[in-house]
């Protein structure tokens, strides 16, 4: 379950960033999934709880997480289409060249704090 190291990585962004900002205690994580991410949303949640309960800035910290639709470039018909995998090809023309826009990445959106 990669999603437990990601959970790892979110955790060390929260103690960095309450290092930087003087923060002692991060109470709202807003992380924004991306479709074509293959994070589970679920497997976050769950792994989300586990990770934060042995890091002091980030235990109890309640995670919201903001599902971010994928969106591509079609190269072939020069058409913004809605991607839901990396595999599939374009929905309009079928094409593979397909730049990834929206949707593939994970990041902390915003942090509320105390
Ligand atoms: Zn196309």
């Amino acid at each position: 379950m990669h999603e437990m190291s990601l959970t790892e990585g979110v955790v060390r962004i929260l103690e960095q960033q309450a290092a930087q900002h003087n923060f002692t205690k991060v109470k709202t994580v807003w992380l924004e999934i991306g479709e074509l991410s293959q994070v589970d949303p679920d497997s976050m949640a769950f792994c989300f709880d586990a990770v934060t309960r042995g890091s002091a800035v980030a235990a109890g910290a309640r995670l919201e997480i903001i599902r971010v639709p994928g969106e591509g470039f079609c190269l072939d018909c020069a058409k913004a289409v809605h991607l839901a995998s990396r595999v599939e090809g374009c929905p309009e023309c079928g094409g593979f060249g397909l730049r990834v826009t929206q949707g593939g990445d994970m990041r902390v959106k915003e942090l509320e704090v105390e």
